[in-house]
């Protein structure tokens, strides 16, 4: 009985060993990518950026936000989603009971457009790899893609966000919920009531799946 009891502790000194190992290798895997993206030329937006933007949150999220890129306030500050957009994210996840904090938030490019123009598409195309080194890190349960460009790197093809907001798909064992670019529902007042049913439908999701 002693023995089956010490046993069991000790499995579970070792599960716990193991769980801390994987996540100081995610922890280093994660700095060395940051520091890379924060040193990246790879496209013209290293000329007229001021800070790259790699993205924060736990390195073992479940839950991963994707956004579009960087705005002026990001770049200034080098953080995710800390301008406007960002208050309007947080009042979503508020309305949900979600803790920014549990979230890995990025954008599909890691650095800002001049003037905010929208992403090119080559400029998408050279910046993926890094959201995918970044999925591989963090092997999230589900990614939130917050408007088409979020959509279009996250599934590889041209998507309508209006087409397919709310609906779940699966891609390489990771559930991706479409919705609307919290920018866009600041400036339209119908996509705001979207972007929040479409917020409450995410919710349910991570209740069915048991990862809240
Ligand atoms: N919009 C994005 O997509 N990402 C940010 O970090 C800020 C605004």
């Amino acid at each position: 009985m002693r023995c089956r009891k010490i046993g069991e502790n000790f499995q579970d000194i070792q599960e716990k060993l193991d769980f801390e190992h994987l996540r100081m290798t995610k922890e280093y895997l994660m700095a060395k990518l940051d520091e890379k993206i924060r040193n990246c030329h790879k496209c013209r937006l290293h000329k007229t950026r001021v800070n790259a933007v790699p993205g924060e949150g736990p390195v073992d999220a479940k839950i991963m936000i994707c956004g579009q890129a960087p705005g002026r306030t990001e770049d200034v500050l080098g953080r995710p989603f800390t301008g406007v957009s960002g208050t309007f994210l947080n009042k979503l996840l508020r309305l949900i009971k979600i803790s920014r904090e549990s979230l890995f938030i990025t954008s599909s490019l890691k650095c800002f457009p001049p003037n905010n123009r929208p992403p090119k598409s080559d400029e998408l195309k050279i910046c993926r790899h890094y959201l995918e080194e970044q999925i591989k890190i963090i092997n999230p349960k589900i990614i939130i893609a917050l408007g088409n460009s979020a959509i279009q790197t996250l599934l590889n093809k041209k998507s309508l966000i209006s087409l397919i907001h709310g609906e779940p798909r699966e891609k390489n064992g990771i559930i991706i919920f479409p919705t609307f670019h919290p920018a866009a529902a600041m400036r339209f007042p119908k996509i705001r009531i979207l972007i929040k049913e479409d917020f409450k439908k995410f919710k349910d999701i991570l209740k069915k799946f048991n990862l809240i």
